[in-house]
């Protein structure tokens, strides 16, 4: 594992054809109508690895791909995955081949990764119906180990149970206990045509939850770049995309912000090879094939391009930003990436605690970061206050960092520069901001407190947020008292309120000032008369 961000990953896996990089997209080949040649999507396109379906193999070209072998059959010398032929099941119900000629045929024809014959649970089907796939699967699973021979083929253990959650928990964690290399999410491309990115959501974050976190992890059909760094983010490793091709024959043109029918299109929003030579208008001049190649190849250089870009982002540490804005491509995105929310402790747990880069906090969705959520525990479980403070001094957050070398804190600091030492040690000074809440002084330059950058005015969830950090420090300190420099402009009067409550609560005596740019000295006065009244009693 080389880089890490959220719960991606970017990963080797090893196969007997070679090693690729995760995350990885496997384009679906068809050879009966495939639109871009193999060979051609390793040369020109750069695809390290393909996945075709054994089962439409078999059916229609019986042993001719045992005898040459599946590389040489299907002209590519990457990796190659096959699918057992679940999906068809899914479609067309029922499948004339059990599963021990399907391993047996995905062993004599060379697969590099190759998948147990699972049955696909699907969308529109009652618990009833799902349990039964999800058993009809782990049966298959254990079974498969006693007549699967090669050990040289990455296996791919499928986790079944579709948007009914406890079954996909049970998938995983049974799954989990057989020595699959590989795991799979199964039927999540009736999900995403209905737009449920946020089930999409609970599946994936159920099925990582319950699987060994470090084996890689396949989404079954999910080939449409709008989602793959939504995915990708959540822990996904592997997507394969048949959509390249069947948007294409439909005449549609993907991009990472959603999809176009290319009649619509006046203008290539891409610069891709094909779309930088060729407006739209001329593309619609083509014969029906010429534009469903023209198609298919801008799609597959749009799914390529968009894997590029998260991966960039994942080594940036920027994959939540990056994910933001993807998330604004369509509402049902945004939805889906609202319910962060409900998974902040998972992402947590698995992000690394620094980064090369500062965060961007643009809305209160930034609540949920692993960033936040970590800092708001290790302030609760950690951190205790000077013992020799008896005054909690809140100041705002200023527009620099770090806070207390800005200039809008300077001010403060002439105050404290006038009391005595003895007084000045009692006096412990922290700032309020967003999104982390506290932020004693003697940490503000520790990572990322000083490394973020705000959007103002901030949001009332996010103020509500600040709020409720303040009051909940105020209530496990020890101090006797607390000086509030209330900035009632940037945070209406949340914090104030909430501040005085938690005082009252705890018998502490509470005082608020609030200082301007153009404040005169007479404030300043009133801060140092403020102070020294609280430590002289
Ligand atoms: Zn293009």
């Amino acid at each position: 594992m080389k880089e890490k961000d959220l719960l991606a990953r970017i990963g080797k896996l090893r196969t007997k054809s070679g090693t690729v990089e995760t995350p990885l997209l496997f384009p679906v080949i068809n050879p009966a109508i495939q639109p871009v040649t193999p060979s051609r999507l390793k040369e020109e396109f750069g695809f390290e690895a393909i996945i075709t379906n054994a089962y439409i193999l078999k059916k229609r070209y019986l042993n001719q791909p045992v005898e040459t072998g599946l590389h040489k059959f299907l002209g590519y010398d990457g990796a190659i995955m096959t699918d057992s032929g679940a999906y068809q099941i899914l479609i067309y119900g029922g499948v004339e081949i059990d599963q021990a000629e399907i391993i047996s045929y995905q062993e004599a024809i060379g697969s590099d990764i190759a998948t147990i014959l699972d049955i696909p649970t699907g969308w529109k089907v009652t618990k009833n119906q799902a349990s039964l796939t999800v058993e009809e699967t782990l049966r298959r699973a254990k079974d498969f180990f006693k007549f699967k021979t090669r050990d040289d083929i990455l296996w791919v253990g499928p986790v079944q149970g579709g948007r009914h959650l406890d079954l996909v928990a049970k998938s995983a964690i049974e799954m989990g206990k057989m020595p699959f290399q590989i795991h799979a999410l199964g039927s999540p491309t009736e999900v995403m045509e209905s737009y449920r990115f946020d089930v999409l959501v609970d599946m994936i974050m159920t099925a990582k939850k319950n699987l060994p976190i470090e084996r890689p992890l396949h989404l079954f059909g999910a080939g449409h770049p709008i989602m793959f760094s939504l995915a990708i983010a959540l822990g996904c490793d592997l997507f394969d995309s048949a959509a390249y091709a069947l948007y294409a024959r439909e005449k549609r043109y993907m991009t990472e912000n959603g999809t176009w029918r290319l009649s619509e299109l006046d203008y290539f929003p891409c610069q891709c090879p094909k779309c930088s030579r060729e407006t739209p208008n001329e593309v619609l001049d083509k014969s029906a094939k010429e534009q469903e190649i023209f198609l298919a190849e801008h799609n597959l250089y749009a799914c390529s391009g968009e894997f590029r870009r998260i991966k960039q982002a994942i080594r940036d540490g920027r994959l939540w930003e990056y994910v933001e804005i993807r998330a604004h491509s369509h509402p049902a995105l945004l939805t889906a990436f609202k319910k962060l929310k409900e998974y902040k402790d998972l992402l947590e747990k698995h992000n690394p605690t620094v980064k090369r880069s500062g965060l961007f906090f643009s809305n209160s969705e930034g609540l949920s970061r692993p960033e936040v959520t970590h800092y708001r525990e290790r302030l609760k479980e950690r951190y205790s206050h000077p013992e020799e403070s008896k005054v909690l001094l809140l100041a705002p957050q200023t527009y620099n960092k770090p806070f207390h070398k800005a200039r809008e804190f300077q001010k403060i600091q002439q105050v404290l520069k006038i009391l005595e030492n003895n007084m000045l040690n009692k006096i412990h000074v922290c700032f309020y901001a967003a999104p982390f809440g506290v932020i004693p002084l003697e940490l503000d330059e520790v990572y990322p407190l000083s490394q973020h950058d705000n959007s103002v005015p901030l949001e009332d969830t996010t103020i509500c947020y600040v709020a409720n950090e303040v009051a909940s420090f105020v209530g496990r300190s020890h101090y006797e008292g607390v000086v509030l420099v209330h900035d009632p402009h940037n945070w209406s009067d949340r914090v104030k309120s909430a501040c005085k409550k938690s005082c009252l609560d705890k018998g502490l005596k509470f005082n608020y000032l609030v200082l301007k740019e153009d404040s005169t000295k007479n404030i300043l006065t009133r801060l140092e008369m403020i102070l020294r009244k609280n430590l002289s009693e």
